[in-house]
C-alpha cells in the first residue's frame, strides 16, 4: 500500500509540473468528412463528395459542429490536442486524488492499531 501510495504521489507531482492551461486550447474533436453541396452537374452528385474539416464540441450540452477552413486545420488540430491532453491531465489527478483520499487513510489506521498492539505488548 506504500508502494502505491509514493507511486501515485509521484505521478500527481509530475502531473502537476506539467500541465498548464493551454490559453488557446479547444475542445472536442476535428474530423474529415465528404459532403455534396448541392449544385446541379457538380462531380460530388456520383461519386466522392467533397472534403472538408469540421471541429466537433459541445455548448452547454448541446452539440456543435464548425466548420474549419483547409488553412486553419494544422493549428487547429494542435489546439485540439492540446485541450484534449490537459482535460485528460486534470481527470487523471482528480482521480490519483481520490485514490489517495482512502489509501492515506487507510495507511493511518494501519499504523494506528499497529501502534497499539505494540502498546499492549
Ligand atoms: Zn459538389
Amino acid at each position: 500500500m506504500v508502494t502505491l501510495i509514493r507511486k501515485l504521489e509521484a505521478r500527481r507531482k509530475q502531473l502537476l509540473a506539467e500541465l498548464r492551461l493551454p490559453s488557446k486550447g479547444l475542445p472536442g474533436s476535428l474530423a474529415q468528412s465528404q459532403r455534396r453541396c448541392g449544385s446541379a452537374g457538380c462531380h460530388c452528385q456520383q461519386g466522392e463528395g467533397h472534403l472538408s474539416w469540421a471541429l466537433t464540441y459541445m455548448v452547454d450540452r448541446k452539440k456543435r459542429v464548425d466548420h474549419i477552413p483547409e488553412e486553419l486545420v494544422s493549428a487547429v488540430r494542435r489546439r485540439v490536442e492540446e485541450g484534449n491532453a490537459y482535460k485528460s491531465g486534470v481527470v487523471e489527478l482528480m482521480a490519483i486524488n481520490a485514490q489517495l483520499l482512502i489509501l492515506e487513510r487507510r495507511a493511518r489506521k494501519q499504523q494506528e492499531s499497529a501502534a497499539k498492539k505494540r502498546a499492549v505488548r
